[in-house]
């Protein structure tokens, strides 16, 4: 089949990938002049999965409302009326709750189990280097926030994801360079988790993909889709093509371009920060990966650089940057590593990643037997999307996935629209 895939991030280069794998003729049409230039782009790195921290928490909404009038914060406003960014929060508030939290995170895991399966296969067996480092640790400042974060304990239990829970001494001696008077309770070591270069890998398996035959249309902005009966066409900066099927790997951008053809989701593009700064004191930086989970800001050393992420700003859709975010980066690496780096001059980058409300990401058919999708990775699509990848591949195959899709795909709306 003619297959073209929308959108050269990380979900949409490994869904190319496995489409060609699987026999297709494949094209990417990417608006940017390469791939991983939008939310891969600004990926901290961290490849998860039992270290990423859903935004769909138990706890969560009261904790960041508490800090909102603060300096520093996890999360900063841009506009307080956006009726779109009210509505997804009315929705997310809905699925921090314990319940929805739980059934969200065995979806999750099913994913995010099969994908690191299925990297670890990729890296092996092409000999991928993309800066891979084993161990993150998650820091809780207060005895509070590690009562909060008992869900995620369990759950990792629960899946068999090897953790340990650390006193402040421990992690010290694990984390050298943590600053004297770091203010934390304790830590969350996860010691098969990896960190690594997420755009190097991106363009690695592009090039894997293109030794398959895949083609990189790039500059080439995809307009609008029609489905029709026996294939699909779409506009690319005033041309029409015709293909077979279609994967909708668009990132924030993904609901715009379904919206018109009636299929909705509640995909909300929140603008998240990333920042990264020269090391000045190689022994005072960062070993592996830290994530302060108060202010869901993580930090890691890529080479001779401290690489920052996290705060997330809503109702924003520009490149401008949001003085809070800034501080609120700044105090963090202040707190964990302050003689590392001048992080007041570090390079500031911010950009949109598209999160759904409960933070599962869609994949799979629309309506439209042509048209598929795979989007709203939110703050993960890393760690789950070789998985997604091949996943939604299969399903345009036609071939049965080798993991169950119950609760990935749109069927779990129903008929509710969300235009
Ligand atoms: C600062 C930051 C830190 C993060 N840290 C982590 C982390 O540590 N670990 C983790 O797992 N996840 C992390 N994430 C989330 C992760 O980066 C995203 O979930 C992931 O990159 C999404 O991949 P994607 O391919 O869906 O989207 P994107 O990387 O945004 O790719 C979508 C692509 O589609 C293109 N596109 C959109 N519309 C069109 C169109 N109409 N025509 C043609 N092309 C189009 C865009 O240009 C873009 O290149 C982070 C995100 C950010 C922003």
């Amino acid at each position: 089949m003619r297959v073209a895939v929308i959108g050269g991030g990380v979900v949409g280069v490994c869904t190319a990938y496995y489409l060609a794998e699987a026999g297709h003729e494949v094209t990417v049409f990417e608006r940017y002049g390469n791939v991983a230039q939008e939310a891969s782009f600004g990926n901290l790195d961290l490849m998860g999965p039992a270290s990423l921290r859903p935004w769909a928490l138990p706890g969560t909404p009261s904790r960041i409302f508490s800090m909102l009038f603060r300096p520093e914060s996890p999360v900063a406003f841009s506009a307080q009326f956006e009726p779109a960014m009210w509505r997804w929060i009315r929705r997310w508030v809905k699925e921090c709750q314990l319940e929805r939290f739980s059934h969200n995170q065995r979806h999750l895991h099913r994913l995010a189990a099969y994908s690191t399966g299925l990297m670890t296969e990729l890296a092996q067996t092409h000999q991928l280097d993309f800066q891979q480092r084993s161990g993150v640790m998650v820091m809780f400042r207060t005895a509070r926030d590690l009562q909060q974060a008992q869900p995620i304990l369990e759950m990792l239990g629960q899946f068999g994801s090897e953790h340990e829970l650390l006193e402040a001494q421990t992690a010290r001696e694990l984390e050298p360079a943590l600053a004297n008077a770091a203010p934390f309770h304790a830590a969350l070591y996860i010691p098969a988790d990896k960190v690594g270069n997420c755009p190097l890998f991106v363009r690695q398996v592009k090039t894997l993909a293109q030794n398959r035959g895949v083609e990189f249309q790039f500059n080439q902005e995809v307009q609008s889709i029609a489905p029709e009966l026996g294939g699909v066409s779409f506009q690319v900066d005033g041309r029409s093509i015709d293909v077979d099927a279609v994967v909708v790997a668009a990132g924030s951008d993904s609901a715009r371009l379904l919206k018109p053809i009636g299929v909705g989701m509640p995909l909300y593009p929140v603008k998240v920060y990333s920042a990264s700064t020269a090391i000045q004191e190689f022994d005072l930086a960062p070993q592996t990966a830290v994530f302060d989970d108060t202010y869901r800001v993580a930090m890691t050393r890529l080479g001779n650089r401290i690489r920052l992420a996290g705060c997330a700003e809503m109702g924003s859709s520009t490149v401008n940057l949001h003085r809070k975010a800034i501080s609120t980066m700044v105090k963090v690496a202040d707190d964990w590593f302050p003689n590392a780096a001048n992080y007041r001059t570090a390079n500031f980058w911010c950009g949109p990643a598209g999160m759904l409300p409960e933070g599962v990401p869609l994949l799979g058919p629309t309506k439209f037997g042509n048209v598929f999708v795979n989007a709203g990775h939110g703050s993960g699509a890393w760690a789950m999307a070789t998985g997604s990848g091949k996943l939604v591949a299969d399903m345009v195959s036609g071939q049965t996935p080798d993991i169950d899709a119950e609760g990935l795909t749109l069927a779990r709306y129903g008929e509710r629209s969300f235009q």
